[in-house]
């Protein structure tokens, strides 16, 4: 069933007119047939179920029940250093059918990506858009946030139960043996890898280094191996 994210807060029996874009994707795109069952997520994340029509050349959904609250998803937050744009974005994309709940992009030592000033909006606004698309796409229950871009020293605040950071010269400890209950948040650096100041840091402000094994991976593979991993592996919520 396909589903789709509103800003609005809905009620059983809204009759809910779509924006352009979703109604573009329902009418023309879909050529959905009325009556066609969808979930609809509101703006505080309730789900219905609600059924598309279409009157004055515009798209709507009849909203029907509110859908039984689904299990709360474990909080995993993925700070991950800035790479190039493709790799950047694919990153956000698989993070989050993994299962990401908040994407923080990193500026590191290493990073080769520099935003300009007035560039960072719109960016930032590219990439939660790529993000409501696979939220959409993989049937989250609720929208992954993409922050704007944070240097190290300031990510003190985006700590969970759980920090870790994949280190690429770290040869003892193993990501699965870090996994307990509890939130999650873990660093993945650049292209470049991360600097032994930067690792210091990071082991000072409480991040526990982790291998990932012993090849060596790029940054968008890292990100995608730590989250399967938390999934298959992650000891509960
Ligand atoms: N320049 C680094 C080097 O050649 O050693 C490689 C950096 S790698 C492309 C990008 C990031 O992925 C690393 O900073 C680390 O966070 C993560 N990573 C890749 N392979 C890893 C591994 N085997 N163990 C832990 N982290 C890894």
């Amino acid at each position: 069933m396909r589903q789709y994210f509103v800003q609005e807060i809905l009620a059983e029996g809204d009759e809910y007119a779509f924006d352009r874009e979703i109604s573009h994707h329902l009418s023309r795109v879909l050529r959905m047939k009325e009556n066609t069952e969808i979930r609809i997520i509101d703006g505080s994340y309730a789900a219905f179920s609600a059924s598309v029509f279409y009157r004055d050349g515009r798209t709507y959904a009849l909203i029907g029940p509110r859908e039984e609250k689904g299990a709360e998803e474990r909080e995993i937050t993925c700070l991950a250093a800035l790479i190039m744009k493709d790799k950047w974005e694919l990153i956000i994309q698989k993070a989050c059918e993994l299962g990401v709940t908040r994407i923080v992009p990193l500026i590191t030592e290493r990073t080769v990506i520099r935003l300009e000033k007035g560039e960072s909006e719109k960016k930032v606004a590219r990439w939660n858009k790529i993000a409501r698309e696979a939220c959409q796409q993989s049937n989250r229950s609720r929208i992954v946030e993409v922050t704007e871009p944070v240097k190290l020293k300031d990510i003190e605040k985006y700590k969970s139960d759980i920090n870790l950071v994949a280190y690429e010269n770290e040869e003892k400890v193993s990501l699965v043996e870090k996994l307990h209950e509890g939130s999650i948040s873990f660093v993945v650096g650049p292209e470049g890898g991360i600097s032994e100041s930067e690792i210091d840091y990071l082991t000072s402000a409480g991040f526990e280094r982790v291998s990932l094994g012993r090849n060596i991976l790029r940054a968008e593979t890292a990100v995608m191996y730590v989250l399967s991993v938390i999934d298959a592996f992650g000891g509960g919520k």
